[in-house]
C-alpha cells in the first residue's frame, strides 16, 4: 500500500488521481465513483483539515468516535457515515447523528434504527452489508438471505435502502478479492430484477479499490491512503 509522507492535500489529490485512473482503465467515467474518506482513529483536527479541502462526508466505524467528532466539529455541517458493526443499543446516537449507515446487516438493527428515527423525525440512507468473504471476522448478511431481507426492509419507511456494501477477503490473490466484489454486483443485479433498485455499491478500500472499481463500485471507502497509517 502506497502511503506517501506528504501533506493531506497531496495525499487526497493522489488518491483522487488513482481512482480516476482506475476508472479509465475499467472504461468507466470517474464521475461515477465517489470516495468516502474514512477518518476513523484520526482526531477532529485532522478532519477539520480535510474539511478545509472541501471534503464533506466522513466514514467512521465506531459510534462513540462518530459522536465525539460530530460534536467537536458541529459547526462545519459535515455528514457522518457509519461503516462499522453497529450494536442495537447504539441505534439512538446513530439515528440522531449519522446521515447514513452502510453496515445494516440484520432485521433487529433495522427495527431499532426505525424506532429511533421515528422518534427523531428523521430518515436515514442505508446500505445493506453483505458478507462476500468467508473470514469469520467479517460481518454482513449471508448472500442467500439478501432477497428476503430486502423485502422485509420495505416495511421500514424511515430507512432509504440505497445499495449494498461489502469488504473483500484479505488476500494477495487478486482473483479471490475480485470475486467478492463481483458477487456484490451480481447480487445487486439480481435484486434489481426483483424490483429492488439499489444504485450504490460501496466496495474497495486503500489496498484493493482498483479491483472494486473494475467490478462496478460506485463508492470506495479510503482511510490509510488519505490519512496515513493507523
Ligand atoms: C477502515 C475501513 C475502511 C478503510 O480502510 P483502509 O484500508 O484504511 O483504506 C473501509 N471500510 C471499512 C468498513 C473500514 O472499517
Amino acid at each position: 500500500m502506497n502511503v506517501p509522507a506528504d501533506s493531506l492535500a497531496e495525499r487526497w489529490a493522489a488518491v483522487r488521481g488513482r481512482v480516476d485512473a482506475a476508472c479509465r482503465a475499467a472504461g468507466r467515467d470517474p464521475a461515477e465513483v465517489a470516495i468516502l474518506p474514512v477518518s476513523k482513529t484520526f482526531g477532529p483536527e485532522v478532519v477539520r483539515e480535510a474539511a478545509a479541502l472541501g471534503l464533506r462526508r466522513f466514514g467512521e466505524n465506531k459510534v462513540q468516535e462518530l459522536r465525539d467528532k460530530s460534536a467537536a466539529l458541529a459547526g462545519l455541517g459535515l455528514d457522518w457515515v457509519l461503516i462499522g458493526h453497529l450494536q442495537t443499543n447504539k441505534a439512538r446516537d446513530v439515528a440522531r447523528l449519522a446521515c447514513e449507515v452502510q453496515s445494516l446487516d440484520r432485521l433487529e438493527l433495522a427495527e431499532a434504527l426505525h424506532r429511533r428515527l421515528q422518534a427523531e423525525g428523521r430518515l436515514l440512507d442505508v446500505l445493506v452489508q453483505v458478507k462476500t468473504s468467508p473470514e469469520e471476522s467479517k460481518h454482513g448478511l449471508p448472500p442467500a438471505e439478501l432477497p428476503g431481507f430486502l423485502d422485509r426492509l420495505r416495511g421500514y419507511a424511515t430507512l432509504r435502502v440505497r445499495g449494498l456494501m461489502t469488504l473483500a477477503v484479505q488476500s494477495e490473490d487478486d482473483q479471490a478479492v475480485r470475486a467478492c466484489f463481483r458477487q456484490l454486483r451480481e447480487l445487486r443485479d439480481a435484486a434489481a430484477a426483483r424490483g429492488h433498485e439499489l444504485p450504490r455499491l460501496s466496495m474497495g478500500m486503500s489496498g484493493d479499490f482498483p479491483l472494486a472499481i473494475a467490478e462496478g463500485a460506485t463508492e470506495v471507502r479510503i482511510g490509510t491512503a488519505i490519512f496515513g497509517r493507523r
